[in-house]
């Protein structure tokens, strides 16, 4: 009789849920705005102020009461940006102003350098069109006083972090990012540094999965190598359990007797799954220990990889506060057979081009193998080869995860802007 796992096998979908149902974002916390890029907003930012702040001038010139038209007017004064020099501004009269300076009182438009000449103590506006407000930024104009200027649950990038300094916030309140404990395991695993005694082999998994951690905005906390031995294992996982937010580990899944890692989770907290219907991972587990979310990946270093881009990295960004967490997933054309086994939905590397009438077009980036991690370098993204048929024959329309950038077909970096 072969021996079954005990763990029923659920979809993918099914896991997908059962993780999201399990985990909340974390708290907030505040930090000083300057640490905050990639942090999601737990809070609603408000401007105080106005932006501007005063009627500012657009461009360098002269401040002008713009009923007088062109013609000639006395020079009053300077107002450069950054204080108020007093001027005011009488017809018949003009001040020279600098960009970003406030416009002095009296003065209704701004008549750039480019649109005057000066003579002595006198300046000749040659510019025909002077309405009320020519090159005047009002106040209010870009940001209005007490404007909600950010929501909770926007990623704070560049723009966001512009617009926090612009409305005084040197704190700001986000969701703290999960530290995340990384492990491997197994007794054949040695270090990169260590040269592999017969029957070892180093550890590629911690690599993948602390890189892995890192760009989905986690922070990995590493645990090292751990033996398959009870005490070793389940006192890497208890440190795991208290000093992160998430515990993630590898090998020690499968049907051996060795296979010590879902016992222990299961003998600890809840098991939510121990198997999913899934290629490469069947074995991928998830378990809530003590509230802290438990992966369990497989140990093949492919299987490990998947199994964190489909089921960890949704659940690390809706920790962290995100609420865009999957990954986009569009149509592609196969661009030759894959060879594919009916029993299990399969995400097979590929590298995805687009045709310049926009299909997406998958091509494979060789043997699939759960062991070979050549398989992932270059991939961009990860076709979907649902269950209950094998081979897909070329030209068959598949959904496709896109991971990274995707290339046109033909291979041309185009800038933006045609003409360039
Ligand atoms: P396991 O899930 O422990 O049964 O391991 C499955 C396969 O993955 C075995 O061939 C292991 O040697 C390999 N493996 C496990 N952990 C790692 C690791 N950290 N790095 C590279 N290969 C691993
Ligand atoms: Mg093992």
């Amino acid at each position: 009789m072969p021996i079954e796992s005990p763990y029923p096998m659920i979809s993918i979908e099914d896991a997908l849920a059962i993780i999201q149902n399990a985990i909340q974002p974390l708290p907030s916390i505040n930090i000083p705005f300057q640490t905050a890029p990639g942090y999601v907003l737990a809070e609603d930012v408000f401007a105080n102020e106005p932006m501007p702040p005063f009627p500012a001038s657009s461009v360098d010139g002269y401040a002008v009461v713009a009923a007088d038209g062109p013609g000639k007017r006395r020079i009053v004064g300077d107002q450069a940006a950054g204080y108020m020099a007093g001027i005011e501004i009488e017809p018949g009269t003009s001040a020279r102003v600098t960009t970003g300076a406030p416009v002095p009182p009296g003065a209704d438009a701004v008549v750039m350098v480019e649109e005057a000449e000066v003579i002595g103590d006198h300046v000749e506006i040659l510019a025909r069109n002077i309405q009320p407000g020519t090159n005047i930024r009002p106040i209010g104009q870009d940001i209005e006083q007490n404007q909600r200027v950010l929501a909770v649950g926007t990623v704070l990038g560049p723009p966001e972090l512009g617009l926090l300094g612009t409305v005084g916030r040197s704190n700001v309140t986000v969701y703290r990012r999960p530290k995340v404990a990384v492990m491997s395991t197994g007794d054949e695993i040695v270090e990169p540094h260590e040269q592999p005694a017969p029957g070892q082999i180093r550890d590629a998994n911690r690599f993948t999965l602390i890189g892995a951690v890192r760009q989905a905005g986690g922070e990995p906390l590493d645990l090292g190598i751990v033996r398959d031995k009870q005490g070793s294992l389940q006192a890497t996982i208890e440190r795991g359990l208290t000093e992160a937010d998430v515990l993630l580990t590898s090998g020690g899944v499968s049907m051996g007797q060795l296979d010590l890692v879902k016992p222990y989770l299961a003998s600890r907290g809840t098991l939510h799954f121990g198997r999913v219907n899934t290629k490469p991972g069947k074995p991928v587990t998830f378990a809530v220990v003590d509230g802290v979310p438990c992966f369990a990946m497989p140990g093949f270093p492919v299987s490990a990889l998947v199994s964190f881009e489909v089921f960890v990295r949704p659940a690390l960004l809706k920790m962290a506060g995100h609420t865009n967490i999957y990954r986009p997933r569009e149509k592609a054309v196969l661009a030759h057979r894959f060879s594919h086994t009916a029993a299990r939905t399969e995400f097979q590397r590929v590298v995805l081009t687009r045709r310049a009438d926009g299909t997406l077009v998958a091509s494979t980036t060789g043997f699939q193998g759960s062991g070979r991690l050549l398989s992932m370098v270059g991939a961009n993204g990860l076709v979907i080869l649902p269950h209950g048929q094998d081979n897909y024959e070329a030209g068959a329309v598949v959904d496709a995860l896109i991971l990274d950038r995707v290339e046109m077909e033909d291979g041309v970096d185009k800038p933006h802007v045609s003409s360039l």
